[in-house]
């Protein structure tokens, strides 16, 4: 039979040997999947059938289930001895905002530009965002495709690409070989986000495995939106800015950095594909060329317990203590957060103990002094004005700026890293 040009320019040819519609595409089985060797694979071990020429899946629409997956399942069964496949997947379908299928009935109403086929939305937003976006919904129901769902999907896009493009641009001068440090001797606060990077991942191959994708979409955009820039990435940026360049700490959140990249962009690569191959070519000391290339290891750093809620109690801290802060800003009391000294009264009692952990809520707050008066009491914050004078260097409040004779205007922290 000639090929039809489906440009409408060669007339439809028709055709006398379809036998049944269902029956023609139920016995796929035998027509596709049996006649291709380069389709076989290692006999299933899931039902331990010797059938190596089944499918792993069959995906459709959720109207097959009396359709296509019935007539292949009965038509194998009774041909071929077992179900032609090992999994079937079934997704919903394109609605619009009414909740009316985009497939049929809005064709040519002019409602979108060629609903039918994905070019026009690659055209506009680009092939990632619109991947990200059909990750992102639930296809087991209906999919409503509408310009502000997409426009938000745009949006977390833009977040995970900031996330990626911050962490990269942190890693100039690593080198993983020389500069790494083992789990064991990051800091906490590089622990504790390495932690949480370990959480996210195990739930993200579960979701993948079940292809739930839009659990991994809701994982992945959660966790770029409040543990990396609202808390981690904001926090760090002391340290790698102002820290000398080959200090343990600096080195430790370059570490922690370079696996948080490394790993997202494996876990990306299969929705952003183009983004994640992107952000794999600026990584140093990338294992392959290509993220597609990789091979994907677990990670898994787990926070014994009395370390984890210490992190949970500074956390749920400073989110009342930015509040405090942000009240003494509008009072005109201080400008930015290094002006303040904030004094903590009460809470944190039993998990917080070291003066490791007081480093650790200082930075989190990103202000220049603070003490702490622990007791039964529930926790208050008060915030005053910074004791001694503002660094030129590192802005940080500091009284002993100003004595050292040959850097008057720093702090005896940004001497120490001006020296080294
Ligand atoms: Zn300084």
């Amino acid at each position: 039979m000639k090929p039809v040009d489906w440009n409408g320019t060669e007339p439809v040819a028709k055709s006398n040997d379809t036998l049944d519609v269902w029956i023609d595409s139920g016995s796929s089985s035998r027509s596709v999947l049996m006649r291709r060797p380069d389709l076989f694979h290692q006999p299933s071990t899931i039902n331990h059938q010797p059938a190596n020429w089944q499918a792993d899946m069959y995906l459709e629409g959720s109207d097959q289930h009396r359709g296509w997956f019935q007539s292949s399942l009965l038509i194998s069964l009774a041909g071929n001895g077992a179900a032609p496949y090992k999994t079937v997947l079934t997704h919903g379908f394109m609605v619009d905002a009414d909740r009316e299928k985009i497939s049929k009935s809005k064709q040519g109403q002019g409602v979108y530009e060629k609903p039918q086929t994905a070019d026009a939305y690659v055209k506009k937003w680009g092939a990632d965002i619109v991947r990200l976006w059909v990750a992102s919904q639930d296809f087991r129901n209906d999919i409503i495709v509408s310009q502000e769902r997409i426009n938000k999907v745009a949006e977390t896009y833009r977040v995970i690409r900031n996330a990626l493009r911050y962490q990269l641009s942190n890693l100039y001068d690593f080198d993983p070989a020389t500069h790494s440090v083992p789990d064991e001797k990051l800091t906490g606060l590089d622990r504790w986000i390495l932690g949480e990077y370990s959480k996210l991942e195990a739930e993200v191959i579960k979701a993948y495995d079940a292809y739930e994708f839009h659990v991994v979409y809701q994982q992945v955009s959660q966790f770029a939106a409040v543990e990396l820039s609202a808390i981690y990435h904001d926090v760090i940026k002391d340290r790698l800015y102002t820290d000398p360049a080959n200090s343990h700490r600096r080195r430790s959140t370059q570490t922690a950095l370079h696996r948080l990249v490394s790993g997202l962009c494996q876990m990306l690569a299969p929705i952003l594909s183009f983004t994640a191959d992107e952000a794999w070519e600026l990584i140093p000391d990338k294992p392959t060329q290509s993220v597609h290339e990789t091979t994907w290891l677990r990670y898994s750093l787990v926070l014994p317990e009395g370390e984890l809620l210490a992190w949970q109690q500074m956390l749920a801290i400073r989110d009342g203590a930015l509040a405090e802060l942000e009240k003494a800003r509008q009072s005109k009391l201080i400008g930015k957060a290094l002006e303040a000294r904030t004094e903590l009264i009460g809470g944190m009692i039993g998990v917080l103990v070291s003066q490791k952990d007081f480093e650790s809520l200082r930075e989190l707050l990103n202000v220049s002094q603070i003490s702490a008066q622990p007791s039964d009491e529930s926790l208050k914050v008060r915030v005053a004005k910074a004791d001694g004078q503002k660094c030129a260097r590192c802005w940080h409040w500091e009284t002993d700026v100003g004595s050292h004779k040959e850097h008057p205007t720093i702090c005896g922290r940004c001497v120490a890293a001006v020296s080294s």
